[in-house]
């Protein structure tokens, strides 16, 4: 029970420290620093302790959000970080990149008119001084079942799988094309929402929990899948969706067009000083950068591009601010950092001149009716095209599944839209595929969407792997 019930009224929300907009502004490190100790306190207290915990059911690993609040206000860090664990595998990690404003936060009975508790920065308090304290997850006591499970994909989906399976006694063995864990976490995401040190750690305290990682292994190239399928006793597939939507857009071939992943990874490469061939480092300093997008990926974009020194950075979203899917924390971050917006714009080609990017070609939109997922379409202005003058064209459109050409030969069916399907996270065997030896979650069966919801698949999938393998002969 929090100590004041009241202190809600008397506290108002707040969120940790930013760091200064002039170093923001030119440097890859994360924007909030830690919240201090006696803030914590007084920000966990505010927690109602309302007893529907809508705050836990909107989130989707359904942490044990108002006791941990109680534990932390108390002082009771490792505990707190136990708990933590308890439900979620890379909490640490959420409580930094979720978009909170749309789960947890949102739906936290104080969120209309007090502000709702800080929970984000909380969890991520909670694990980080934990794991400054020296604890670790403890699986001493853990019984080995003598079966193995190969892991494809060492993203988030991919490492939730990894973490209760070793908690269950199997030996999980992750593989992962990349030289780190992490995928989109660490080659995508840029430092300044996650540094990349955070998953470092998270790769030290998994191998001390007996997780094997085989990096720099590509499936299908470097090991082929068959052989996999034949070695373990179970397989999980958390590849991920690396399609990038290009629009059709004439112009697409000019010089200057970026496709959004490979800028993101060749300034994340260079900062980490491990070059990577396949994503060369592209500088935009001094120059004007149009990006095409509203999500997380163009946000993420902007705000490189702002870092790199861009004489002007503006990001162009064919629908109005309250329709943009990214997250309201980065859009307003990016607002801050100088980046400007322009709404209801859709591109209609990249204009060049002689191979070379000079713009882009707009039309104004209005907002229609909604469509079947209930958000309104955005439909052409008459007599409103405009060109937009730009050096640099980042397209960050978003993703669709690539899956490759050897699941459907191992019988793993796909939908329409070339995703994987499995049983569902409410099934006996949650996540099976129709190959029931092999399991599969995250962006490949969902399609593009959020770390914690592939951390959610990844978990379901390893209770469905133990009962799969509890009900082996
Ligand atoms: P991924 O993270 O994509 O991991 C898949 C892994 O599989 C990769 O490491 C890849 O190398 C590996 N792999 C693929 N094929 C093979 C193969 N054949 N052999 C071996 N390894 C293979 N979500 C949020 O919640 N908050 C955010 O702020 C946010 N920002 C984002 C920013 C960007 C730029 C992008 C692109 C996405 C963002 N997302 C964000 C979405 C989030 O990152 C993804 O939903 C999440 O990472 C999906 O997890 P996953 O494990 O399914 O796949
Ligand atoms: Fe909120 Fe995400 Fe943490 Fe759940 S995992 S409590 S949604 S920040």
């Amino acid at each position: 029970m929090a100590q004041n019930i009241y202190q809600f009224l008397d506290v108002g929300r707040a969120e940790p420290p930013k760091k200064s907009l002039q170093q923001r502004k030119i440097e890859f490190v994360e924007v909030h620093d830690v919240m201090p100790t006696e803030q914590v306190a007084a920000q966990a207290d505010r927690c109602l302790d309302c007893g529907n915990p809508y705050c836990e059911w909107k989130c989707p690993v359904h942490n044990y959000i108002p006791q941990w609040l109680e534990l932390a206000q108390a002082g009771r860090i490792i505990e707190a970080a136990e708990l933590s664990h308890q439900t979620n595998s890379l909490p640490e990690v959420c409580g930094r990149v979720c978009p909170q404003d749309r789960l947890c936060e949102g739906a936290c009975t104080l969120n209309d008119d007090f502000g709702a508790v800080t929970i984000g920065a909380i969890e991520k308090y909670i694990n980080d001084t934990a794991f400054e304290m020296g604890w670790r997850p403890d699986v001493s006591g853990v019984e080995k079942l003598g079966k193995r499970v190969a892991i494809i994909g060492a993203g988030p989906a991919g490492l939730a799988c990894a973490d209760v399976l070793a908690r269950n006694g199997i030996d999980a063995v992750v593989y992962d094309k990349y030289p780190e864990i992490g995928g989109l976490l660490t080659f995508g995401i840029p430092a300044f929402k996650l540094e990349k040190s955070v998953m470092t750690r998270r790769r030290e305290i998994f191998e001390a929990m007996g997780i094997a990682f085989e990096l720099n292994c590509e499936i299908g190239k470097d090991t082929d899948f068959q052989s996999l399928t034949q070695e373990y006793d179970a397989v999980f597939l958390a590849l991920g969706t690396y399609k990038a939507v290009d629009g059709g857009l004439p112009g697409l071939d000019s010089q200057g067009v970026i496709p959004a992943l490979r800028y993101l990874i060749g300034n994340t490469a260079e900062l980490m000083a491990a070059p990577m061939s396949d994503y060369p480092y592209l500088s935009l300093a001094n120059q004007r950068v149009v990006v095409l997008g509203g999500g997380d990926t163009a946000m993420d974009c902007v705000r490189t591009a702002v870092r790199q020194q861009a004489t002007s950075v503006v990001c162009a979203y064919r629908r109005d601010a309250e329709n943009m899917p990214g997250s309201r924390k980065e859009v307003q971050h990016a607002r801050d950092e100088g980046v400007e917006f322009e709404f209801n714009v859709q591109p209609l080609e990249v204009v060049a001149e002689k191979g070379v990017v000079t713009g882009v070609r707009f039309v104004r939109t209005e907002l229609g009716p909604a469509d079947a997922a209930g958000r309104r379409r955005p439909k052409p202005v008459a007599d409103s095209e405009f060109v937009m003058p730009a050096d640099a064209v980042i397209l960050a459109f978003g993703y669709q599944a690539n899956p490759p050409a050897w699941l459907a030969e191992h019988g793993v069916k796909l939908n329409d839209w070339s995703l994987v399907e499995t049983s569902g996270e409410h099934a006996h065997f949650p996540m099976q595929t129709s190959n029931p030896k092999i399991f599969a979650g995250g962006d490949m069966v969902r399609g593009a969407d959020l770390v914690v919801t592939a951390i959610a698949e990844g978990r379901a999938a390893a209770n469905g792997i133990l009962d799969y393998l509890h009900s082996e002969p």
